[in-house]
Order: structure tokens, then C-alpha cells, then sequence
């Protein structure tokens, strides 16, 4: 099997860090995260860089790392444009999800388990819980995910374009 990619993100990309875990990949991030350490964390273990500062895309790929420069603001074609460079999937497959607060691998859990830890509606609506090993969080697919299936559909659209636009080259 072709090992995932990994990402480091800088300090500008929070939102953007989480949705790559939902998605399922390793992703390191954090807001103190400064030039020279994503330079060092990338190099050491091999992991591409994403970013919105144009000095530091330049040095990563002056060092012969690899990094991606966002430039653009909507998350669908930040997404779209993350794929087309590198590959990854722009659907949510759960058992690879992450934790989106603390990138640990999510763990599916018995209902039972989190009974006393989601709020009694949330527990008779949902079936499927995961939890975070690591921070204790408790997930399910709540009201929100219509949002994120949103974006990710707008995603793969665009993805579809780009692979044609360079056909068309
Ligand atoms: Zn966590």
C-alpha cells in the first residue's frame, strides 16, 4: 500500500489542519508553530508543507521539501487543489478519520460507552460514536456533517475541472 501523505500546516490554515483529519490524514498544526520549526518537522519526517506564505513555500522548496501554496480562501478549492497536488480523498472515510482538535486516530466505540458523555437527544438520535483516545472527545455525525458533505461535493467538483483543464494543456 502507497503510504498516506502527511501534512504540516502553518499557523494561518487552523480551519484548514482540522478538515484534512476529518478526511483522515495525519496533520500536524499548532498557532506557535514558527518558519524554522515547520522547516525542521517537515524535513525530519517527511511531510508536505501547506501554506499560505509565499517566503516560506520558497525556502521549503529551495530545501527540496515538499509544500503547496494556498492562495485561495474557499475551502472547496483548497481541498480540490490539496488533491490535485497530492492525491488525497475528498470523502470522509471513518474508520481513518482524525481528531479534529488533536489529530489522534478516532476509535469507533460501542453506544453504551458514551452515554454519559453526549447530551441524552444526541444519544437517542445517533448509533455510531467515535472517540478520541487521546483528548477524550466524543464525535457522531451531527447536523453539521450536511455542511461538510456540502463542501466536499463543491470539492470534487472543481477537482473534476482541474484534472480536465490540464488534459486540455
Ligand atoms: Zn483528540
Amino acid at each position: 500500500m502507497i503510504r498516506e501523505p502527511r501534512f504540516i500546516i502553518d499557523s494561518m490554515l487552523g480551519t484548514l489542519a482540522r478538515w484534512l483529519r476529518i478526511l483522515g490524514y495525519d496533520t500536524l498544526y499548532s498557532r506557535s508553530y514558527e518558519d524554522w520549526t515547520i522547516l525542521k518537522i517537515a524535513e525530519e519526517q517527511d511531510r508536505i508543507i501547506i501554506t499560505r506564505d509565499q517566503g516560506l513555500h520558497r525556502r521549503a522548496l529551495n530545501r527540496g521539501l515538499k509544500s503547496i501554496l494556498v492562495e485561495m480562501d474557499d475551502m472547496a478549492e483548497r481541498l480540490a487543489y490539496i488533491a490535485y497536488m497530492t492525491g488525497i480523498r475528498l470523502y470522509v472515510d471513518f474508520s481513518k478519520s482524525r481528531c479534529p482538535i488533536c489529530n489522534a486516530e478516532l476509535v469507533k466505540v460501542p453506544k453504551e460507552r458514551v452515554k454519559d458523555k453526549v447530551p441524552p437527544r444526541v444519544y437517542k438520535l445517533h448509533e455510531d460514536f467515535w472517540i478520541c483516545p487521546r483528548c477524550g472527545k466524543v464525535y457522531w455525525v451531527g447536523s453539521h456533517w450536511r455542511k461538510i458533505e456540502e463542501i466536499l461535493a463543491e470539492a470534487r467538483k472543481i477537482y473534476e475541472r482541474m484534472k480536465q483543464r490540464r488534459r486540455m494543456l
